[in-house]
């Protein structure tokens, strides 16, 4: 989400009349976008505006922003602990950065902009902008509104509110006319969206619009919440073609206490039967998933019940995050919180099981054909790299050198962290 917002705000300074530089010591303008969901992030984007305070200092001249939702948590206390910043902007105010450069601009006024109950407003698509890019986010809804009980999302995003499903189509044929080809709608829980101007087109009846959109080859979806995903949902990966075999579905916790604690609305049971339907009806999908340990409260014997689901579900890949206090929530007040240590030891533990299920999964691969939609050349730049319709990565050797385009792989070796092998030269 928050690098579709990034990419909303490049393209906005570009039809500004700006164009992007490599150093922020030579820019006119810095946004700073932040993610809060977890500790981590937030500390690193504060010491990052740490640093860009410095760079304003020597070039006072410099618009300096931060966005997003540490912005938006923060607000006016973040311009009065750092007074070199010119703009505080929640992530409900994206689509206004227009209206809000030209003052900056202009008179050099200090803006705070934090509203939450602002709709989503149209966001302007710059033309050029994903020339040479194949794959692209879309969102098509924002906020959320489920208070899971660790979570900070729905303080600083807002109500849940749906895109129209008019503008969610004329945004995916933009993209697919610059050349992108595999397009991943995005949500906090895209499966309660639903377009009201649209006499309530749910999210599978969106699925089915937009995969018929000429040119489109690959359609992805997150994120799934398991209490919301439907049989209809489900069918879909049988029935739209283009709909590629992956599903995020993220579980947290494997512990029907922990699970309830968190607020999360289903039981490891259920969470198990969806695995086992998703399958049923799409045996080659990848399922992928979120987990937490050390939420307060988990027990020895519920990190074994998040290992035990790990190992019966025996995910493609697993986010697997240490549980943090985030202000305000539920579960900040909440007693018997784990030693960060312990924490730490869970999740190497957890990890360990993890990176076993990973290999074999993609050993699983080796010998067999798989298409490639190519995205440039490897971190190395001796191969073309490029994602299987299930999101696997994949490094290849091949003569061909077209981005954008598919290349069938023979797959030689199945790595922890991607696939590699030849392509198959057309005869
Ligand atoms: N809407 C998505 C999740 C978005 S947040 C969903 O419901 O699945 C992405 C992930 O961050 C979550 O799935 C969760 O695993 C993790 N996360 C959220 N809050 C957290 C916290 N307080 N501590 C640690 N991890 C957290
Ligand atoms: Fe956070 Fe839960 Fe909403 Fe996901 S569904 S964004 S975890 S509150």
């Amino acid at each position: 989400m928050n690098e579709y917002d990034s990419d909303f705000l490049a393209q906005s300074m570009i039809q500004y009349g700006l164009f992007p530089v490599d150093d922020p010591n030579h820019a006119d303008i810095v946004l700073i976008n932040t993610c809060i969901v977890r500790a981590k992030p937030e500390q690193k984007a504060l010491s990052f505006l740490g640093r860009m305070n410095a760079v304003k200092k020597r070039n006072p001249a410099l618009i300096l922003g931060i966005v997003g939702c540490l912005a938006q948590k923060e607000g006016v206390n973040l311009m009065k602990r750092f007074p070199q910043l010119d703009l505080v902007m929640g992530p409900r105010e994206l689509a206004g950065i227009h209206e809000i450069l030209k003052p900056l601009d202009s008179d050099r006024k200090k803006i705070v902009a934090t509203k939450l109950d602002c709709g989503p407003a149209p966001r302007v698509h710059t033309p050029g902008y994903f020339e040479g890019r194949p794959t692209a986010h879309l969102c098509i809804m924002e906020g959320c509104n489920n208070f899971c009980s660790y979570c900070i999302v729905p303080h600083v995003r807002g109500r849940e509110i749906s895109r129209p499903s008019v503008e969610i189509l004329e945004e995916a044929k933009a993209l697919i006319s610059e050349g992108v080809r595999d397009i991943t709608l995005l949500g906090q829980n895209v499966n309660s969206y639903l377009s009201k101007e649209n006499k309530g087109l749910n999210f599978p009846s969106l699925l089915c619009k937009i995969s018929r959109l000429e040119g489109l080859w690959r359609l992805r979806f997150t994120t799934s919440h398991p209490k919301d995903l439907s049989e209809e949902l489900i069918q879909c990966f049988r029935e739209i073609p283009n709909l590629c075999p992956h599903l995020h579905l993220p579980f947290q916790a494997g512990s029907n206490r922990i699970l309830k604690a968190m607020k999360r609305g289903y039981t490891r049971e259920n969470y198990l039967e969806l695995t086992t339907r998703l399958r049923e009806v799409k045996p080659d999908i990848a399922i992928t998933s979120d987990v937490m340990v050390g939420f307060p409260g988990e027990s020895d014997k519920d990190f074994q019940q998040t290992l035990d689901l790990i190992s019966q579900v025996e995910f493609d890949s697993l986010f697997s995050f240490k549980y943090s206090d985030r202000k305000g929530t539920v579960a900040e007040k909440l007693p018997a919180k784990i030693d960060e240590m312990e924490k730490a030891s869970r999740l190497s533990i957890l990890q360990a099981l993890q990176r076993e299920i990973t290999l074999k999964k993609n050993k699983a691969f080796e010998g067999r054909e798989v298409e490639v939609l190519i995205e440039g050349k490897s971190k190395k730049g001796d191969m073309l790299t490029g994602r299987t319709p299930s999101n696997k990565k994949v490094n290849f050797i091949s003569d061909n050198n077209y981005f954008n385009s598919l290349a069938k792989v023979l797959i030689k070796d199945g790595l922890l962290n991607s696939l590699r092998g030849e392509a198959i030269k057309n005869e």
